[in-house]
């Protein structure tokens, strides 16, 4: 007997009728039911049989279905407890695709990876990630600096957008900075409603981090970057000058601001939207170089 893939629309109404499964709206249960998209997806990863794949929140195992038919190994990280006996069921003919149960949030990472995938060189996380914690997740899996080949998730298409935009556009902003630091952003395909059971109320997009082996620009301290491109976009409207004194400098130390910008060479009546990386890490250096000097 051949099996029906688990996203179809008829495959996925009888699984969840079978467990009598109800989708909570807090987990950001909205599961897949589109083999094109899916496929689309798992072409943007580039798996192989000698690359594992991290799932985060496999539901009922749509996605890691095409995964495990791609991948060499597949850890699939679920928060509901209730999808681990119907992950048992749907993902029995894959053996190579294991479930852990757990937060992705409060999960060491860099130890599953180096635990769960001894035989495979490269990991890719592949997901179609809940929406209420996308950026989360994102910021942790750059920022703990983990051995991943790409990043390739299902996310709302304005974050998507965001965190491809390029310097002097409109949605360019601190997380655009921060995850391009670390990687290469790419959307690769927006997505419309109708893919996923129950319908989001949001458009959808794939989007691609390839995760970089050291990050864009060097800087001396991350923290200090980070604060910079925090500050700096703090409020839109306002100057860089004006972000950097409210939310960083104080305003007693205005020249010392208009110094450091100075010997950047960034104009303190720019934006921030429309500094690109190097002149952040020029700014996040120079104000490093103070704190050792002071
Ligand atoms: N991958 C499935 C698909 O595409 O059909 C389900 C995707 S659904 C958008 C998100 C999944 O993430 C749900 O299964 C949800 O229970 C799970 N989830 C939510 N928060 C999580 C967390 N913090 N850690 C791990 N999984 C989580």
């Amino acid at each position: 007997m051949t099996m029906r893939d688990i996203a179809t629309p008829i495959r996925t109404k009888e699984i969840l009728k079978k467990y009598g499964f109800s989708f909570k709206k807090s987990l950001g249960q909205n599961f897949l039911i589109d083999l094109n998209i899916l496929d689309k997806i798992v072409a943007a990863a580039d798996l192989s049989e000698d690359k594992g794949a991290i799932e985060i929140g496999p539901g009922i195992g749509a996605l890691t279905e095409q995964l495990a038919k791609r991948a060499g190994k597949v850890v699939a990280v679920e928060i509901d407890q209730r999808l681990l006996p119907i992950l048992a069921d749907t993902l029995s003919p894959y053996p190579h695709a294991e479930v852990v149960h757990g937060d992705v949030l409060e999960m060491d990472v860099a130890a599953l990876i180096s635990e769960k995938f001894e035989q495979q060189q490269k990991v890719s996380v592949v997901a179609n990630l809940p929406y209420y914690v996308t950026s989360a997740i994102l910021m942790k899996l750059l920022e703990e600096r983990l051995p991943l080949e790409n990043i390739v998730v299902m996310i709302q298409k304005e974050v998507a957008e965001r965190i491809s935009a390029k310097p002097g556009t409109k949605v360019y902003g601190a997380l655009s900075v921060l995850a391009q630091f670390y990687a290469e952003a790419e959307l690769v395909t927006i997505v419309p409603h109708t893919v996923f059971i129950p319908q989001p109320n949001v458009d959808s997009a794939v989007l691609r981090l390839r995760v970089r082996e050291t990050p864009a620009v060097e800087v001396d301290s991350e923290t200090m970057f980070y604060r910079v491109v925090k500050a700096s976009f703090a409020q839109r409207r306002k100057t860089l000058s004006n972000n950097l004194l409210n939310n960083l400098f104080g305003k007693e130390n205005k020249e010392e601001m208009l110094q450091i910008l100075q010997k950047a060479e960034i104009d303190p009546a720019r934006r921030g939207e429309t500094l690109s990386l190097a002149e952040f890490a020029a700014i996040s250096n120079l104000l490093s170089a103070r704190g050792q000097n002071s």
